[in-house]
């Protein structure tokens, strides 16, 4: 970590006075700022040019005096020539912190760049360096916080004193506010009873959230889920979900890894129900971290079972799950009109001959198949698929740690497949099999044909 040769901090402005020199287009984009704030803005230049009737501004057109600086809050110089220069001196004669517009070396200041949510704001600053950077960073920041969150704070603020009084403990003073920021839509009488729920009976049961982490890229989660993965206080994940997803939660969460990679040990099913009706009987907020979908092969049915049964809250947030990422990849519509009527997901790990007869069908009636957990079995599959009935020319697709940067692509048909065992990277896959696969743009991909295969 480098030292800061700022100090990002927030300053007292209403009815104070904020002086702007300067009547152009850089006036403005300051008027634009500092109009959000309660102080008074002022504005002074020889030749006012740029449109400031949108702001409850006063405007001065002429020349600076002195007197003009004494008492101000904040100076801000958007020109340049002899007001500009009186503005300077007075401000740095009187100590007024004082910001020139584009000459970092005479700022006493930056102005941050701000995502509002009054009274809550969130300031991003680049110690001026890289404003560019920071508007970026602030999209993000942006989407990530909830509209109604200034209403929250607002709420917070108002409640303080009420919640310091009835609850004495730090941690479940915390644990209040964490359960008020979950409820953007609550008023004032509703925050009030939650406040009197956690006053008598603590801060209740905790709850497990069942969160889709999508295919394995940071910027494949929903907003929902980074919401709550930063408000969990553990996070139970499978071995699927890359650290940097997982590092999205909360600094001090607990991290829990289930295991359930191929060939690992790993928690039991039973055991990871046990643990996640422990945490949330322990009232914390269990974040439980699956990849892509966690109702697609993530044995959720079991988890939610586990925690009815316990009587525990539970909330599902969906996830891209591994077989839309791989569409998405190859450009692969799953359904299309004439081609592909349907989409099925299934797993090729543990299908007995029944199954296979029955995607056989499907996939010789025109559905597209995705496959989960089959690559180390993906010839054996396509064999069994085959003497099924599925036709040795259907098209097949793999796509290998789909919606990543490090995806990997083979292409052929179910008869190349079924002829051997292709040399796959690393990673999980995603086997689509049917008609539709052919319309998917599968140009970087290797070929399965038999040539690529080591027959068995
Ligand atoms: N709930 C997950 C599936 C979990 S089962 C989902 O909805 O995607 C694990 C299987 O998912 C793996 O064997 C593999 O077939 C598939 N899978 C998960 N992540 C994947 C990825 N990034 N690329 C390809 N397949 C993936």
């Amino acid at each position: 970590m480098g030292s800061l040769n700022t100090f990002p901090l927030s300053f007292k402005v209403k009815g104070k006075r904020i002086i702007i020199v300067g009547g152009g287009d850089e006036a403005l984009n300051k008027v634009r700022l500092v109009s959000k704030t309660t102080g008074l803005v002022e504005i002074y230049s020889r030749r006012i040019e740029a449109d400031f009737s949108a702001f409850d501004v006063s405007i001065h057109e002429r020349a600076l005096h002195a007197a003009d600086i004494a008492g101000t809050a904040l100076v801000f110089v958007a020109e340049e020539g002899d007001d500009a220069d009186l503005a300077k001196a007075e401000a740095r004669r009187l100590g007024i912190p004082l910001n020139v517009v584009d000459v970092p070396a005479e700022c006493d200041f930056y102005t941050p760049s701000i995502v509002d949510r009054a009274p809550l704001t969130v300031a991003i600053s680049t110690e001026g360096d890289a404003p560019v950077l920071a508007r970026l960073v602030r999209a993000q920041i942006e989407a990530l916080l909830a509209p109604g969150i200034g209403k929250i704070a607002s709420l917070a603020g108002g409640l303080r004193h009420r919640v310091e009084s009835l609850i004495h403990d730090g941690a479940a003073r915390r644990r209040f506010y964490e359960d008020l920021v979950t409820r953007p839509d609550m008023d004032l009488a509703g925050a009030e009873l939650l406040l009197e729920a956690h006053a008598a009976n603590g801060p209740g049961q905790g709850v497990v959230w069942l969160i889709g982490a999508g295919p394995g890229a940071e910027d494949l989660l929903t907003l929902r889920a980074q919401r709550l993965l930063q408000q969990a206080d553990v996070i139970v994940h499978d071995q699927l979900v890359p650290a940097a997803v997982v590092e999205m939660g909360r600094r001090d969460a607990e991290q829990i890894c289930v295991g359930k990679a191929r060939g690992h040990h790993s928690f039991s099913q039973a055991q990871i129900n046990t643990l996640i009706v422990r945490l949330a009987g322990e009232g914390k907020k269990v974040a439980r971290l699956k990849s892509g979908d966690p109702m697609v092969f993530g044995r959720a049915g079991e988890e939610v079972a586990a925690l009815r049964q316990a009587g525990l809250s539970y909330e599902i947030v969906p996830g891209v799950s591994a077989a839309l990422a791989a569409a998405a990849d190859t450009a692969t519509p799953v359904t299309l009109r004439q081609v592909s009527s349907g989409f099925v997901m299934a797993t090729a790990h543990g299908a007995d001959d029944a199954d296979l007869a029955h995607w056989a069908a499907l996939a010789q009636s025109g559905l597209t198949l995705a496959l989960y957990m089959g690559k180390a079995i993906a010839a054996e599959t396509a064999v069994r698929l085959v003497a099924h009935g599925a036709a040795a020319d259907l098209p097949i697709g793999i796509v290998v740690n789909a919606g990543r940067a490090d995806r990997h692509l083979y292409a052929g048909d179910l008869g190349a497949l079924a002829a051997g065992a292709v040399d796959f990277v690393d990673g999980p896959a995603i086997i689509l099999v049917g008609r539709a696969v052919a319309e998917g743009d599968w140009a970087d991909a290797a070929s399965v044909a038999a040539d690529n295969f080591k027959v068995a």
